[in-house]
Formats: structure tokens, C-alpha cells, sequence
């Protein structure tokens, strides 16, 4: 088993679709990486009818998540088994099982479970934002920063076995000023979808709390193959296809990401690496 290893922590299948070129990235060059999904992402999209009923919908996106995984080298993966809240202001927020609704301590305790372990020395999940307000987002933004902390406290949840030092936490995040860019677009296009209505200002992070520029140029086209096994997701990336090539070629070709916590001091402008000093 390789020392280096590597966690993402996400609501829905096709979260990890944000961190896909690190995945990418660091399990081909020997880190073994891994992913916790909460839900099975049952109040998604269904593309095609052919694909899925509202019924099976969390069973067939769990299928898709696994194929996703193949292609991006991730061999650990884990479902936390709660319900998907949907859409702030839906009715599936109310749902006794929706993971928005689930106490913290029992969410806390089973990510730490999975962290002590996998000991994974780096793990990324959503920046406070939940990249636009996902109610599940933001709750697992919440409940992994936490967990990071109970961890490596070894007087927190004693039966999960040993303490483990996670040595960084980090964010996956837009930068606010491609945000701007593509509010600008979008309201010059007079586009009226789902993001037509949300506020620039309180999307991405501002650009210089972001510590780490990864290049995902060269992972661009495993990126799209994962990304198409969650075929009935299909249209919900559909806004990016639509911006202009050029805009479309910056947001593709770079991940970035926020030092939340590190045990191994702070990042060094310039070197792009979630491993740095691990
Ligand atoms: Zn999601």
C-alpha cells in the first residue's frame, strides 16, 4: 500500500467531478486515494428516462459513481448511506433521512471512522459556499472540517480506534473572479437557467485565499471520460458547454484549492501541490 494517500469528501455522485484532475493526478503517480460520498445523489437529474425511474435513481447513480471511479484510480470508496436533501426550498429538505437533517456528532463519527482508517494524510471537500448552496454541500463542508478536528482527538469517538493527523485539509473552490467573468457573460447572454439568479458575490473565494493552481490540462480528456460515466447527470454541466471557448479553456484547465488547516505549516506560492511538505 502506497504511504501517500489521499480522501475527497462529497454529498452527490459527480462532486468529485471538481477534484478529478488531482485524483487523477496524485493515484498515477503511486498516492492512493479514496472518496466518501453521503448520499446516492436520489433527487438528481434523470437525462434520459431510459436511464433511471425516481425510484432507482440512487441505485443506477451508485453504479455511476463506481464506473467514475475506475477511471479516475480511486479503489476506496464509501457511501454514507443518507438520503439526497435536493435543492434548497425543496420539499426533500424535510425528509426525516436527508443528510441535511442528520445530527452532526453521527455524520462526525462516521467520517472519522473512514479517516482513522484510510489515514489519509491530505483531504478536500466543498469550500463554505458548497460551490452554489447545495444544502448537502454546505453540510458536508461542515461536518468534514469537523471531522478533521475529532480525528486527530483521540478523546473523540475512543471505539473508532487510534488518532489520526490528517496533515491538510483543503477546499475545492472557484476563484471570485472567474465567477464575476461568468456572471457577466451570463447576464450579457440574458441567460435565464437554474445560476441565472445567483449572486457572483457570494460564489468561488476571493482569489488570494486560494494556495494551490493545479495545471489539469494534461487530464482533461480522463476528466470528460469520468466525468460521462454519470450518464444521467448528463445535462447538468450543460451552462459550462455553453460559455465561449476561450472562457471554457481557463475554467477547465486548472483546479484550485483552499488550505483550510495543515498540520505541516502553509503553502508556498507557486507550488501547486496538495502533497507539499507531506
Ligand atoms: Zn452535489
Amino acid at each position: 500500500m502506497s504511504t501517500k494517500r489521499l480522501l475527497g469528501i462529497f454529498a452527490h455522485p459527480d462532486d468529485e467531478g471538481g477534484i478529478s484532475g488531482a485524483l487523477l493526478q496524485y493515484s498515477t503517480s503511486g498516492v492512493e486515494t479514496g472518496l466518501v460520498c453521503a448520499t446516492r445523489g436520489e433527487v438528481g437529474e434523470i437525462a434520459d428516462p431510459a436511464l433511471a425511474t425516481p425510484e432507482n435513481l440512487g441505485q443506477v447513480r451508485e453504479g455511476e459513481m463506481r464506473a467514475a471511479a475506475e477511471v479516475l484510480g480511486v479503489h476506496n470508496l464509501w457511501f454514507l448511506g443518507y438520503r439526497d436533501s435536493g435543492m434548497a426550498g425543496t420539499a426533500d429538505n424535510q425528509d426525516p433521512h436527508a443528510f441535511m437533517q442528520t445530527s452532526a456528532a453521527e455524520v462526525v463519527g462516521k467520517l472519522v471512522a473512514i479517516i482513522r482508517q484510510f489515514r489519509p494524510q491530505v483531504m478536500v471537500t466543498f469550500d463554505e459556499t458548497g460551490a452554489y448552496g447545495h444544502p448537502d454541500h454546505i453540510a458536508i463542508y461542515r461536518h468534514t472540517t469537523s471531522a478533521f478536528y475529532a480525528a486527530a482527538d483521540a478523546e473523540q469517538f475512543p471505539e473508532l480506534g487510534p488518532a489520526h493527523l490528517v496533515s491538510k485539509l483543503y477546499y475545492s473552490a472557484f476563484p471570485r473572479s472567474f465567477v464575476r467573468e461568468m456572471g457577466t457573460w451570463l447576464k450579457s447572454q440574458n441567460y435565464e437557467g437554474s445560476f441565472s439568479n445567483l449572486d457572483p458575490e457570494k460564489l468561488g473565494i476571493p482569489d488570494e485565499q486560494i494556495s494551490v493552481r493545479l495545471n489539469v490540462e494534461p487530464w482533461l480528456e480522463t476528466k470528460d471520460r469520468s466525468w460521462s460515466m454519470h450518464r444521467t447527470q448528463a445535462n447538468s454541466n450543460a451552462i459550462i458547454a455553453e460559455l465561449p471557448r476561450e472562457i471554457q479553456r481557463r475554467w477547465r484547465s486548472h483546479e484550485y484549492y483552499q488550505l483550510a488547516a495543515t498540520r505541516v505549516g502553509p503553502d508556498v506560492v507557486g507550488e501547486n501541490d496538495l502533497f507539499a511538505r507531506v
